[in-house]
Order: C-alpha cells, then sequence, then structure tokens
C-alpha cells in the first residue's frame, strides 16, 4: 500500500481513445509509484454524472469527429462538474479531441459545427481536405522544457486570451500551423495535439500533474522526495 492515493476520471475513456492516448493513465499510474502514491481511475461517459468532488486528476482523450458529435451532446449535461474541476484548479490532461470540446467549438472535416462546453477560451477551425500529421517538437518557455510527439489533426485551434500555449512550435504544426504554439495551458489544465503519448515522452509534465494533484490532496504532507523525483528522458 503506497502512502498516498490519488484519484483519475477518464473522461469518455470508451469513445475518445485514439493512437493509444490511454497510455497517458499508464505513465500517470507509473511516475505515481514512483512518488508512493496509488492512482485508480474510473472511465466516466455518456450519461453517468461526473462529481468533481471524487476526482484528483482528469484525463481527456482524442478521437475522431463521429465520436466527438456524440460526447458534444452529452458533455453538455457535466459541463458544470468540469468547469468546478478546473477552477479547483485540479489538474487535467486533454488531448486533441477532448482539446476541441474543453473549448467553445470544432468545426469538423465535413463542415458540422461540434458544440464544446466553453470551460477554456478556444475554438478550433477545419483544414480542407487536409490533416497536419506528423512527428513534432514544441518548447515551453517558462519552464524551458522540451516536449515530444506525433499529432494527428484536421482541426486548427486558436487559443484565447486566458490561455498559455503548451509549448511554441520548433518543428511540426501545432494549433494551426499559423501561429507557431502548440497546446493550451489555463490554470492546472493541459491541453495538446499530442499523441504518442505525451506523457510517456514527456514524464516531466506527468510529474508536475501529479505533485499538484498531491498537494492539493495532502495540503500538510512533505512531499520533497516526491519535489526531488527525477525524470529521464525517454526519447
Ligand atoms: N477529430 C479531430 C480532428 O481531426 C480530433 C482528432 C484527434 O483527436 N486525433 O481534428
Amino acid at each position: 500500500m503506497a502512502t498516498y492515493s490519488l484519484h483519475l476520471a477518464h473522461l469518455y475513456g470508451d469513445l475518445l481513445n485514439t493512437y493509444g492516448d490511454v497510455g497517458n493513465i499508464l505513465a500517470l499510474r507509473y511516475y505515481a509509484n514512483l512518488m508512493d502514491a496509488d492512482l485508480t481511475t474510473k472511465v466516466i461517459s455518456i450519461e453517468q454524472s461526473f462529481d468533481p468532488d471524487q476526482f484528483d486528476l482528469a484525463f481527456f482523450g482524442g478521437g475522431q469527429d463521429y465520436e466527438q458529435m456524440i460526447v458534444s451532446k452529452d458533455i453538455q449535461t457535466k459541463k458544470d462538474g468540469i468547469v468546478k474541476f478546473i477552477n479547483d484548479d485540479k489538474p487535467m490532461l486533454a488531448i486533441c479531441g477532448g482539446y476541441q470540446l474543453l473549448g467553445h467549438y470544432y468545426i469538423g472535416a465535413d463542415g458540422e459545427k461540434i458544440q464544446g462546453i466553453g470551460a477554456l477560451d478556444h475554438y478550433t477551425l477545419s483544414q480542407d481536405h487536409h490533416r497536419f500529421i506528423g512527428d513534432i517538437t514544441i518548447k515551453n518557455e517558462q519552464t524551458g522544457e522540451t516536449y515530444h510527439g506525433f499529432e494527428n489533426h484536421n482541426g486548427k485551434t486558436y487559443t484565447g486570451k486566458s490561455e498559455q500555449p503548451l509549448g511554441v512550435v520548433v518543428d511540426g504544426h501545432g494549433n494551426n500551423g499559423e501561429d507557431h504554439q502548440e497546446g493550451a495551458i489555463y490554470k492546472q489544465t493541459y491541453c495538446s495535439y499530442f499523441h504518442g503519448p505525451i506523457l510517456t515522452r514527456n514524464g516531466e509534465l506527468a510529474k508536475r500533474m501529479l505533485l499538484k494533484a498531491l498537494h492539493n490532496k495532502y495540503p500538510d504532507a512533505d512531499l520533497s522526495a516526491q519535489e526531488a523525483l527525477e525524470i529521464k528522458p525517454t526519447f
């Protein structure tokens, strides 16, 4: 038994899970164990309620436009809970389709408007018969960390003023192929187009999320050993 325990909500894990995005949860569990924490997970999907107070972390993966349309309808009922979770400064990771649905809307590849929940201030347009596909490298200018991944998306996302990019594009396309930004950060919510999955190749981000979750849940604990955990590059 570990000293600490964390509970993660896997939003729509049965519908939005392309390109091994679920590997992000394996990475979180791996690093959680190194930090003396157990990580339990629960898929929260269609017609299931989401109680933000039951969870310390959340993960929301990517998917095809068809599944996104199904999720788009249901997620409106979970909007208040997700907004509360974000405003409570709890760490969440949203990838690709999940990233798009946290924003205002996504125009799908066939021109259909897929409504998001507007929890974050970005919107996503469509490309005409084109996708951004390939390896991508970005650098986060606040932390100096470099992240490596693989992108595959039709959407072109434009972030709002309250969001910081996850990184500046060093190589690849990023949010929209125009402004050299990739992903978004708002409070403790990290959004990205990286598959691959992002946390298996970029463990610093997994550590950051887990530390925040532990500090939130155990404000009086001495987490210096967890802070000191060294992350070895895995690419
Ligand atoms: N369907 C969305 C797009 O093509 C999201 C893709 C994904 O999650 N990989 O942009």
